[in-house]
Formats: structure tokens, sequence, C-alpha cells
């Protein structure tokens, strides 16, 4: 089923989700099992698995060169995505990037998922590789999530790159695209940002899934922005529980958002990483409840594979 389906099917319950990300290379997908099994009991309608493209790393040798080595640490999206509907009969939503694909990569990334019998994707630009200040698109490739977004739409009309039969097959994917409530790190304004989100959904994307954020009034004047400058689709919140105390820096540094002050204070009061751990389910607990008073489609955690804290605040909230 779509995701746009299953929120219709909830009739306004508030559906949960949440979203793992693949095990480094190495490693078998007992892990993912694993992570996901204790969650099974809140009947998650979805599973979203993250993509992680290419990194590079120069590794020097005898003669003092360096040689640059391009390493995948986390392959493995779409086998997990195929493993995961085989297994649970869940929908499994990879997301898929512009960065490191053409746009002949992302047509047939798109056409192994729609023969797996995967409908759902979340299109998304990516960040630039790690040594790299600025996002590089792939030359054919694109350039902004809007952009992945047309293609997807295009080939869900039947529009391949070139067109191969008179007749082409048509898919029926549903398409997920990121909202940041306090903004993409690299766009000038929140109003501008907005904008382009609106350009995803006119592309055709179907439902938003915003970044973490830990004040809910954040995301609710993300919403009332949305709604007023016409998005009218779904707009699903992302959550995450705090785990540990270098999460204080670390979060605000990868993702450019900001913290409350009374979580940093209860933060920064507790003497080891249990302690931290509890504070953030509460906290997260507590978004959640206030969340769902306000009506939202689907609360989506971001689980990073670790389901006990997941497991907790679903334990009070579903
Ligand atoms: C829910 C969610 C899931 C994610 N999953 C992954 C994942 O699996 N793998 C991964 O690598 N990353 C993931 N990310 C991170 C994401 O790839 C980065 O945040 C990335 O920097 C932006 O992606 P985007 O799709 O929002 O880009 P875009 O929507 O393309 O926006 C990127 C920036 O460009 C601006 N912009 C957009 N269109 C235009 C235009 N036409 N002209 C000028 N400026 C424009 C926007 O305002 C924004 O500042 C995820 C993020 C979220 C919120």
């Amino acid at each position: 089923m779509k995701i746009t389906e299953h929120i219709t099917a909830a009739k306004g319950k508030t559906l949960f989700s949440f979203e793992i990300l693949p095990p480094l290379k190495g490693q078998n997908i007992q892990s993912i099992f694993d992570g996901i099994d204790p969650l099974m009991e809140f009947n998650p309608p979805f599973i979203d698995v993250t993509y992680h493209r290419e990194e590079y790393v120069y590794i020097e040798q005898p003669n003092g060169f360096l040689e640059k080595k391009v390493v995948r640490k986390r392959p493995g999206t779409v086998g997990i995505c195929a493993a995961i509907q085989n297994k649970y009969g869940i929908d499994a939503v990879p997301h898929i990037l512009c960065g490191g694909f053409t746009k002949e990569d992302t047509e047939n990334f798109l056409i192994d998922l729609d023969f797996l019998g995967i409908h759902n994707v979340m299109a998304l630009r990516g960040d630039a590789v790690k040594s790299e200040t600025y996002f590089k698109p792939e030359l054919k490739g694109n350039n902004f999530a809007s952009d992945l977004v047309n293609q997807i739409s295009e080939i869900n009309r039947g529009q391949y790159l070139d067109n191969p039969l008179e007749k082409n097959h048509t898919t029926d994917f549903c398409v997920g695209v990121a909202g940041y409530p306090e903004k993409h790190m690299e766009a000038p304004s929140l109003d501008n940002d907005i904008e382009k989100l609106k350009a995803k959904v006119a592309a055709g994307a179907e439902y938003v899934v915003t970044q973490m954020f830990f004040d809910n009034s954040k995301f609710f004047e993300f919403v009332a922005k949305c709604r007023k400058s016409g998005i009218t689709v779904p707009i699903i919140p992302g959550l995450k529980p705090i785990a540990t105390k270098k999460q204080l820096t670390n979060i605000p540094h990868r993702f450019h958002l900001n913290l409350p002050e009374e979580l940093i204070r209860a933060i920064n009061n507790c003497k080891t990483d249990l302690e931290v751990r509890e504070v953030g389910v509460e906290w997260c607990t507590a978004q959640s409840k206030e969340l769902i008073n306000s009506g939202v489609e689907v609360l989506h955690y971001y689980s990073m594979g670790k389901s006990t804290n997941i497991h907790k605040i679903a334990a009070s909230v579903f």
C-alpha cells in the first residue's frame, strides 16, 4: 500500500513508524531484524531504510602519495527493504538520493524497486560527500530533490529516459520528501526553504517527513507556514530521543537545529548516559503525546537501529 493509503485507512488514528539504517558492511541482516522485532507490536504500517552514499578515504602510500579510495560503508538499502517486505509483510520505504546517482542510475534503481514490489520511496538530495563542503550532483544527475521527484513522476507516467517501447510500463511510486521545521542548513530563510518544499510537492511528492526537532512549537509553526503557502499533503513529524550527553553538541552540529533550554539543563544534570536516556525518553514521550493530540497522521521515529528507547516511548504512547 502507498503511505498515503495507510494514512487514509487509519481514519484519523495516529500511526507509528520508524527509520532504520543499513548495518555497516561486513555485518549480516540479523541486526536489522533484531531492531525491528520488538517494535512490531506497535503495528508499523511502514519502515524507512536510509541510503548511504559513497565516501572518499585517502590512504597514504609507501612513496608518500595519497591514494583516493571510494568506499560505501552501509550498502544494502534495497535488499533490506525487500527482506522487510518479505519477512514482515509491511511496506518498506527506501531512501533514494540525487548524490552519487546519474539519472540512469536512478532509473535503474526505480526499476529494481518496482520489480520487487516496493512502491514507496523517500526522495532526497543527500549531503555533500564528507570530504567536500558543498553538495555536487553527478554529471547527468539530479541537482535538487525536486528534480528527482520529477524523474520519479515521469516514470510513473511511463516516461523513461530513452523511452524504450512505444507504450512503456507505468509505475505507481508514492513519493515522500524531507521538510525542515528549523530550515535546511543551506537555505537563506525558512520561507525560502518552504517555497522549495512546495516545488517538491508540485513535482509529485505526496507527503513530507520532517527533520527531527525537540520543540513542538517549531513543528506547529512550520506546518502553519506550509499550509499558508499552499502545501496540503500530510506532514509527518520525525522524532528522536536523545540518548547520550555527546548528542547535546553532535545533533546541533550535524543537523543545524536548536535544543530547548529545559532539555539541555535536564541532560546536563545527568550523571550517566543511562540517566540521559531516561530524560531523552521522557522528553520524546511528552512530545509524542502532544503531537498525537494535535492530530498528526503518523509519528515517525529515528531509531538508528536501537529499538529500546523507541519501544519505551511507543509503549506509553500507542
Ligand atoms: C526525513 C529525512 C530523511 C533523510 N534521509 C537521508 C538518507 O537516507 N540519506 C542521506 O544521505 N541523507 C538523508 N537525509 C538528509 C538529506 O539528504 C539532507 O538534509 C540534504 O542536505 C538535503 O536533502 P533534501 O532532499 O532536503 O534537499 P533539497 O530539497 O534539494 O534541498 C536542499 C537545499 O537546496 C535548496 N533548494 C531546493 N531546491 C532548490 C532550487 N531549485 N534552487 C535553489 N535552491 C534549492 C533547499 O532550500 C535546501 O536548502 C534525510 C533528511 C530527512 C529530513
